[in-house]
């Protein structure tokens, strides 16, 4: 196994996880298989507040975890595990069960060596689980190390990492530091850059390639400082700028000789991959650089109506699912955050400037996206939302939270039942178009969600769905689901007569998971999260579908995605999701 561990220093959030995926990226290009795992500390992120740390991410298998595994999988189209996401309170779980089963045999049980153990073993099995369809074992193993170096809760880690860098041996680990080159009165500071590498080396690590991140391109003589007062080459010194969009950091690390630099240190020509990966890597090359958005685009406005709106971070997969659809549909994204409350009555009262600008906002977007959310706060504005998309014909698209939304809308306004709500946001209430659903905890918050990869089954009559041709004309979908409430099925039968029907349902039949409206261009809630399958190259069909409607092309994009799906069926692109 070879190990690329992506490190950081200086600050956090100056996008290591983007570094890490861009190089998982190339190395697929070369046909290689590049796996990642994310050290994290929480036993897991579902229990994270979204304001605070940004999105939950929730894998295939249900796990929920960073955003930065996100990242990883839109980009190089994988399906990790809950394995993949290592966190500090994982670790410590099963060191503590191996001491109370008596496994340390009465020994003390210390940090090192039995946590720094666990972590190697740990990222050792794991690395070697397939995570494509090829069902092989991966050749490269990604280590993107949470936080900064010289934090506290990251030394056993460190420490780990340390000693796996020996076990592995020199031609199968390198070490790429993500550093922050700030920029005072016009000069760019070498100093934080310094210290950081020094910090790193005197934990025992060495860096391989130093990726400076700086507002602006980097002067020769800052990377021959650099160079200098951290002994290594200029060569591997690399500037990674700001870019217009993240989609072009592989482009800018291929360009500074990223993957020459992969190939010798890590001796990678002793790798052979096979030839039907080493052509499916260059087309997938070929395509990256094709899509990339054009500064001339014509944009493409959205309102993203929500909650959790001063953190974009808590919708980062959204906001990435609604950029790929653009991309594919040949405009650039537009996106207005609007705070829900504010389009509600009570704000038109305390502060009827914010109340004005919001509605605008809604008014005069293209298309209007509800996301996912929890509790009751600002859901009187959601429904608002909804009821104007509906009645004035804009694209909607509801998100779990929002699909609970537009149907609360519906049978508000169509069904006549006014004070209809859901149950998580008035327990009391009479009528509760949206449950509790029955196997769910409501004791417990941790990992007791509904969650995770299940299939939902196109109904019989729903031929007319343009959703579902998207799709490609299938009969079952798989999608991630992540809610702890549901569409009442009490109330199924007075919707769907009503006009709003159900096209899409669970194994069972009685779970709701998709609403199509016949007569508008695009009304439709999904009780799903169809984010976490998006990928830059096969953006998800949901979303794919609201922004061709709403910029205008939705005949054009479904054409394409049906002729793709025949290649696919004809075995001519073979994997649908590169
Ligand atoms: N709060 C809602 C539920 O638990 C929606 C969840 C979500 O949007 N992820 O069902």
């Amino acid at each position: 196994m070879k190990y690329v561990l992506v490190s950081g220093g200086v600050v956090s959030g100056v996008g290591k996880g983007i570094i890490a995926s861009s190089a998982g990226l190339l190395l697929k290009t070369i046909g290689l298989k590049a796996i990642k795992i994310d050290p994290y500390i929480n036993v897991d992120a579902g229990t994270m507040n979204p304001k605070e740390h940004g999105e939950c991410f929730v894998l295939k298998d249900g796990g929920e975890t960073d955003l930065d595994l996100g990242n990883y999988e839109r980009y190089l189209g994988l399906d990790l595990t809950r394995d993949n996401n290592i966190t500090t309170g994982k670790i410590y779980k099963h060191v503590i069960e191996k001491e109370r089963r008596g496994d340390y045999l009465g020994r003390t049980v210390q940090v090192v060596p039995h946590v720094t153990t666990a972590i190697i073993e740990h990222i050792e099995r794991v690395s070697r689980i397939s995570v494509d369809k090829t069902g092989s074992e991966p050749d490269v193993c990604i280590d993107s190390k949470g936080g900064t170096v010289g934090d506290i809760e990251s030394m056993p880690f460190v420490e780990a990492l340390t000693q796996l860098r020996h076990k592995a041996g020199k031609d199968n680990f390198i070490n790429i530091h993500v550093s922050y080159i700030p920029i005072v009165n016009g000069e760019q500071k070498t100093k934080p850059t310094q210290h950081a590498v020094k910090s790193i080396r005197s934990a025992g690590l060495i860096p391989d390639l130093i990726a400076c991140r700086c507002e602006r391109p980097l002067e020769r003589v800052t990377m021959d400082k650099i160079a200098q007062s951290c002994q290594v080459e200029v060569e591997q010194v690399v500037a990674v700028r700001d870019m217009p969009t993240i989609y072009q950091v592989p482009i800018l690390l291929e360009q500074q000789g990223l993957l020459g630099l992969l190939r010798r240190s890590l001796v990678l020509n002793n790798v052979a991959p096979t030839p039907v990966l080493v052509t499916k890597g260059a087309e997938i090359w070929k395509k990256w650089n094709a899509i990339i958005p054009q500064e001339h685009s014509e944009k493409i406005d959205i309102a993203l109506v929500g909650k959790y709106v001063e953190l974009p971070d808590a919708y980062l997969s959204v906001t990435k699912s609604l950029e790929h659809s653009a991309m594919r549909c040949g405009r650039k994204l537009n996106l207005t955050w609007v705070d829900s409350e504010q389009l509600e009555d009570k704000t038109q009262k305390t502060d009827p400037v914010a109340f004005y600008k919001a509605w605008h906002e809604v008014s005069t977007s293209a298309g209007i996206i509800v996301p996912g959310g929890f509790g009751a706060r600002g859901t009187e504005g959601m429904i608002k939302a909804a009821q104007w998309a509906r009645e004035r014909k804009t694209p909607y698209l509801g998100i779990c939270l929002g699909m609970q939304i537009a149907v609360i809308e519906y049978a508000r306004h169509i069904c006549g039942k006014k004070d209809a709500t859901s149950e998580e946001f008035d327990a009391q209430a009479e009528h509760h178009a949206i449950i509790f659903m029955p196997e769910g905890s409501k004791e417990h918050m941790g990992g007791t969600m509904r969650l995770g990869s299940r299939a939902t089954h196109f109904q019989p009559g729903s031929e007319y769905s343009k959703l579902r041709a998207l799709y490609g004309e299938v009969t079952t979908i798989e999608e991630r689901h992540r809610h702890r409430y549901e569409v009442n099925p009490d109330f199924v039968e007075e919707l769907e007569k009503a006009g709003l029907t159900f096209i899409g349902k669970d194994d069972s039949g009685n779970r709701m998971e998709i609403f199509e409206l016949k007569d508008h261009p695009w009304f439709v809630g999904v009780q799903y999260h169809p984010e976490y399958l998006s990928r830059v190259l096969d953006p998800s069909r949901p979303y794919l579908g609201f922004i061709a409607a709403a910029s205008g092309c939705l005949d054009r994009i479904t054409k394409e995605a049906l002729k793709e799906k025949t290649l696919v069926v004809n075995g001519v692109i073979g994997d649908s999701r590169f």
